[in-house]
């Protein structure tokens, strides 16, 4: 079962390995955990339902828990603290376009609020219902899962919306198929989610993000069912599948999406390199990517995160044997580890790892074998466990991200790292911050930050230090040209944020699309445009 009020399934653990509590506390000093309120703690402050009897309706004080926020740290502070503030009035769990219309008639018909839930793994407030004096749907598309139909001759599934990384994986796979999209939260995140929010997998390098892998589908709208054709490629005007991509439920639930799916590939390795230090591991990624090598994977982390992964990665006599072997072949402490992914038959897997090496080599960055790429690829969803762990012993996690041109990447970099560095100091308190650049193009990339500091003695304090940091990092980014998030997507927390990006006349064009299609404002409101 799902943990209601941390990460993944409470039947998985990742403990902090030993050492790394020790390697926390000399960069942060040391911390006590917050106490934890109980589930029986929330029940008893979910308020009535305002919905009147419906069948398709649940309204039990656990499912209105279970669906009132998503996985930012706000969210988290607010699960753990038991102050969840607003709660959905009910959640239902269609099985069927039919039924999702009837839910949005129904609605309508109440002056109420729907908010469309895939996975509920939002970083930035999509799902969270907000105060409102209408009653709140939040309606699960999870039980619309399905492989409802493989075209083998175009390769494209069509699947029910609510379908997991999980389901989408394993009915593929059942016909010699993959979609390729891995993102962190792959366990939980939807194929819905990921089309709304406009999601990168890992592997997109190789397969695309979610707006390559989406073809077409159905999106029910308060004004009717949206079509949308699955063509290979069109010049029949703005594409529709660009409307949907990104819309955050503010315009309407997709039921049925079209994919494009892939062939199993006959062979799949990860490899990793150490580069002496970041402005070469730098160029070596950038020459890979401008250059056109196929790989399906690669990612470069600089060197506060190379020495945070190997200081949480347990094995500490190994790690300190693969240090020192490190620094005698020139990758010393200012090391930066890359990782990369090679998909497809041998015969590219040989040109493809021969051209990367040769790049990596010129860059004198050192092999590091099979054996971290097999860990990397074996941890790969088990990270965000982590962020449990970390809880328990008293300390905050979060990450943003964005991207930007390649002659911006490394000092848009270095900015937010000393922005979120400097953020806290006045208070006393210190963050441990690194990064990786994640997705990788030919014009630039994304930067992936991570940071991590003390929670604070009381929740509200935890949250104060939290907002400071975001803002210090968010305005970093829109000051430096950045956009304000590469694949968490908008939510609350990057609303504001976006008006600088699309400008006043993007922002009410946006706005003018969501009237068309929603014209009584009852999609997800508060979220994307506000
Ligand atoms: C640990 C962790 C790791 C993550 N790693 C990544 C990553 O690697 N890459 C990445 O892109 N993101 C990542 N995320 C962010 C998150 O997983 C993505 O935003 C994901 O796409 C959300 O999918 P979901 O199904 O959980 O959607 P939800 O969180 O349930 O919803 C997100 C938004 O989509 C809308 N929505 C959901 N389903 C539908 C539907 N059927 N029709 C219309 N609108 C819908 C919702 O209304 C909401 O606005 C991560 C999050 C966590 C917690």
């Amino acid at each position: 079962m799902k943990r209601w009020n941390g990460w993944g399934d409470e039947t998985v653990d990742f403990p902090l390995p030993a050492g790394a509590r020790l390697f926390l506390e000399q960069r942060l000093g040391k911390s006590t955990p917050l106490p934890d309120a109980s589930f029986d703690d929330v029940i008893a402050l979910v308020p009535r339902s305002r919905f009147p009897d419906h069948p398709l309706i649940i309204k039990t004080p656990r499912d209105r828990i279970l669906h009132a926020r998503g996985q930012s740290l706000p969210d988290w502070l607010a699960l753990r603290s038991g102050n969840l503030g607003v709660f959905p009035d009910g959640v239902a769990y269609p099985e069927s376009p039919l039924q999702v219309r009837t839910l949005l008639t129904y609605v309508s018909d109440q002056k109420g609020i729907v908010i469309p839930y895939g996975g509920g793994t939002s970083v930035v407030g999509h799902i969270n219902p907000q105060d409102a004096d209408r009653p709140i749907l939040t309606i699960d598309m999870g039980r619309m899962n399905r492989l409802l139909d493989i075209d083998q001759e175009s390769n494209i599934a069509t699947f029910g919306a609510g379908a997991s990384g999980p389901d989408v994986e394993s009915q593929l796979r059942a016909h010699g198929y993959t979609l390729g999209h891995y993102p962190q939260s792959f366990e939980f995140s939807t194929l819905g989610g990921w089309i709304a929010t406009r999601s990168s997998g890992q592997q997109s390098l190789g397969y695309g993000r979610i707006e390559h892998l989406f073809a077409g589908g159905i999106m029910e709208t308060p004004s009717g069912p949206l079509k949308i054709h699955d063509f290979p490629a069109s010049a029949a005007g703005p594409d529709l599948r660009e409307m949907v991509l990104g819309s955050e439920g503010r315009l309407g639930i997709l039921t049925e999406v079209k994919m494009r799916a892939s062939r199993l590939p006959p062979e799949e390795s990860f490899r990793v390199f150490f580069s002496p230090h970041w402005d070469s591991g730098c160029r070596a990624v950038k020459e890979m990517v401008q250059s056109g090598i196929p790989l399906s994977m690669l990612r470069l982390s600089n060197a506060s995160e190379t020495e945070t992964q190997l200081a949480l990665a347990g094995h500490g006599r190994a790690i300190r044997l693969l240090e020192k072997w490190l620094a005698f072949r020139g990758a010393g402490t200012e090391r930066c580890m890359a990782v990369m992914g090679i998909t497809g038959t041998r015969r590219l897997h040989r040109t493809a790892l021969k051209e990367a090496a040769r790049i990596f080599r010129k860059e004198e960055a050192v092999n590091g074998g099979n054996l971290p790429g097999r860990k990397w690829v074996q941890n790969r969803f088990r990270a965000p466990y982590l962020r449990n762990s970390l809880w328990e012993q008293g300390y905050c996690v979060d990450t943003l991200e964005t991207a930007i041109n390649w002659d911006r990447v490394s000092p848009l970099m270095a900015a937010v790292e000393s922005a979120l560095g400097a953020a806290i100091i006045a208070q006393g308190e210190k963050v441990l911050v690194f990064s990786h650049l994640s997705h990788l193009y030919s014009q630039g990339s994304s930067i992936y930050t991570t940071y991590l500091f003390r929670a604070a003695d009381t929740y509200a304090g935890t949250l104060s230090t939290w907002r400071r940091l975001k803002k210090a990092a968010s305005e970093t980014i829109v000051e430096n040209g950045g956009t304000i998030t590469h694949h968490h997507g908008v939510g609350t927390d990057h609303a504001r944020y976006l008006v600088p990006e699309k400008g006043q006349l993007g922002i009410d064009a946006i706005k003018a699309l969501c009237r068309q299609l929603d014209p009584v404002g009852m999609m997800n409101p508060g979220k994307l445009v506000v």
